[in-house]
Parts: structure tokens; C-alpha cells; sequence
């Protein structure tokens, strides 16, 4: 029990919710045999300005899951308001007034190896992420030794799970080797991605980060920082980036919906900058947090409420 200590006790499961011990699925399904699966991680924060928990571009976390499940032509018929029902609903049933991580999947429940009809099987799950200071989220990065899958035969910037078997060799490897992240280089051996976040780096007083067609996932965290920093006056360049050029960034982090905004303080051993988190990355975070807690109006949009006005967090808590 104690694995799951962080978890919310219910879990939505393809119509129910079932506590989540008894949260089962066939083990001979398309799922777990070949990994016919595709999901989102989304966040829900507690938002500063009116105290509810508000979810984190919900509709753009759909929209990707939509595309994930064309892509493996998954044959379904789940609206986005059926998917974002789902999402409230399980926030809600298991009365999350917390900062939270969720996690949906679509499945294949069915048996046949080329099945795509069938049923197509939903998980929802919360886990609980309590706030944690950007010192706390630092690491060092190897340049991994394993290459990004490739579009060519499996595309990265969807999000399904066979994906990970590429993360996790990486990850697995260099976490052997004593550090705490990896970045993949691309079939062309530009720099691609981390293991489950996007990388920035700063050159010459410049943002750069990859573009989404160098084998990465089209990451939801990523676009946001380029439009916040945008609005800041802060240009990043979305362009090619070089396995040298990590190694003279002056800072460098990694994003995600998960990660945030992490920074990385050396690649393969060489520091980056003076080793310690740069003010250019402690700003990205200060942006960051304040759109994801309400405190910007321009980006308010960006959130969905998961409770009802009236039932706000500071109203229902005290
Ligand atoms: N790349 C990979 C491989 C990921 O798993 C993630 C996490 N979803 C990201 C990038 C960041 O994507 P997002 O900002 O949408 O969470």
C-alpha cells in the first residue's frame, strides 16, 4: 500500500470509479500485451486568485489525447466534453482541494493484436504534488548514448506509452551512471528531448529550444513558456540545437507538466554557468508559477475550475 501513499483513493475506470486496489484491467488486452495506450499528465493548482483548484490547459491536454488516439487509430467516440467530464469528475469523487497531478489513459480492452475497434477503455487517476521550491527540483543531465525514437517509426510528439521504452533505456542508463535526467539527440544527432520533459538552454543571452519536428513531444509546458516569455519581451529561438552547445549554455532547464520548470545545472559533468540556478531560469519559473495559480490575468484562460464558483477551495475547506 504504501507505493500508492501519494495517490487519491478513487479511480475512474472505463464508467466507474472503484478504489483503486481494485482499479483491473485484462491482462491479455492489446494494452498490456503491446502497449496499445496513449495518456496525459495534467496539473490542477490551487489557484491564488479565488482559492479553487483550477486545471492546467485542460483542452489542450485533450486535444493531444484526440491526436494520440488517431494517430494509433483508436476507434472511439469520446467528445472532449465526455474526456474533461471524466477528468472534473474523478478531481471531484475523490474531493481534491489540493495541488494534484492527473493522469488519463485510453486503452485498447480488446484482444486481437490488430484490433484497434475495441472497447476503447478509459483510467483516471490523482495523485497529490505538493509545492516544491525550484532548488528542490535541480539536477545534472548525461547526453544519452541511446537516440530519440524517430518519427519515421514512432513518432515522439504523441504520447503514448510505447514511447517510453525509449525514456526509460535512456533514463535507466544514465541514472546507473549517477545523474538525474537525460537528453536524447535525434537520429540527425541534434539535441531532441529529455526523458519525460522538454529542454531550454540559454546562448548568448538567447532562449533556445527545440523544435517539435527534432523528435520531441508536442509539449503543452513548452508552449506556454514560449508565449509567456513572448509577452515578457522575451524571444526564444525554436531552432536546432547541437550537443556542443549544451555543454556552453549559460542555463539550461527542463519542462513539463510533471517537471515544471527544472533547472539543469550540468551536462556530462561540466557545469553550466556557475553551476548554481541562473536568474534567467528562477524568472521562467516566477512567470510560470503565476500563470498556473491565477495570478495572471492574460492567461487566465488557460484554466479550468474544478469546483463550482460557490464551492471553492477556502469556502468548502473552512
Ligand atoms: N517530452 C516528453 C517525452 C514527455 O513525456 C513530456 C511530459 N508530458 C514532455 C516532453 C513535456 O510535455 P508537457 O509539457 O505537455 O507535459
Amino acid at each position: 500500500m504504501a507505493r500508492y501513499a501519494g495517490m487519491a483513493p478513487y479511480v475512474y475506470l472505463s464508467g466507474e470509479f472503484v478504489p483503486q486496489q481494485e482499479a483491473k484491467i485484462d491482462a491479455l488486452s492489446v494494452a498490456v500485451k503491446y502497449a496499445a495506450l496513449v495518456f496525459e499528465g495534467m496539473v490542477a493548482h490551487v489557484d491564488d486568485a479565488g482559492g479553487n483548484l483550477a486545471l492546467y490547459r485542460l483542452p489542450e491536454h485533450l486535444a493531444r489525447l484526440q491526436g494520440s488516439m488517431r494517430l494509433l487509430r483508436f476507434r472511439h467516440d469520446y467528445s472532449e466534453q465526455a474526456l474533461a467530464d471524466v477528468v472534473t469528475e474523478t478531481l471531484r469523487r475523490n474531493e481534491v482541494r489540493e495541488d494534484a497531478h492527473v493522469r488519463l489513459c485510453a486503452f485498447v480492452e480488446g484482444r486481437g493484436y490488430n484490433t484497434t475497434a475495441e472497447p476503447i477503455g478509459l483510467i483516471c487517476s490523482v495523485s497529490f504534488r505538493p509545492k516544491r521550491r525550484i532548488e528542490d527540483k535541480t539536477g545534472r543531465a548525461a547526453i544519452s548514448s541511446w537516440r530519440r525514437i524517430d518519427d519515421q517509426a514512432m513518432p515522439p510528439r504523441v504520447k503514448c506509452a510505447g514511447n517510453y521504452s525509449n525514456s526509460r533505456l535512456a533514463m535507466l542508463q544514465a541514472t546507473q551512471d549517477g545523474y538525474d535526467e537525460v537528453i536524447f539527440l535525434n537520429q540527425n544527432g541534434k539535441v531532441a528531448e529529455a526523458a519525460s520533459s522538454c529542454l531550454f538552454v540559454l546562448r548568448n543571452g538567447v532562449w533556445a529550444t527545440s523544435r517539435s519536428t527534432d523528435g520531441t513531444l508536442e509539449s503543452i509546458t513548452r508552449d506556454s513558456l514560449i508565449k509567456l516569455l513572448a509577452r515578457d519581451a522575451t524571444p526564444v529561438e525554436e531552432r536546432e540545437i547541437d550537443r556542443s552547445e549544451l555543454y556552453l549554455a549559460q542555463e539550461a532547464f527542463i519542462c513539463g507538466s510533471g517537471y515544471e520548470v527544472a533547472p539543469i545545472l550540468g551536462f556530462d559533468g561540466l557545469a553550466v554557468g556557475d553551476g548554481g540556478i541562473g536568474p534567467r531560469t528562477r524568472r521562467v519559473w516566477e512567470l510560470y508559477e503565476a500563470v498556473l495559480r491565477g495570478r495572471e490575468a492574460a492567461f487566465r484562460h488557460w484554466l479550468t475550475p474544478v469546483w463550482p464558483a460557490d464551492a471553492g477551495l477556502r469556502a468548502a475547506g473552512e
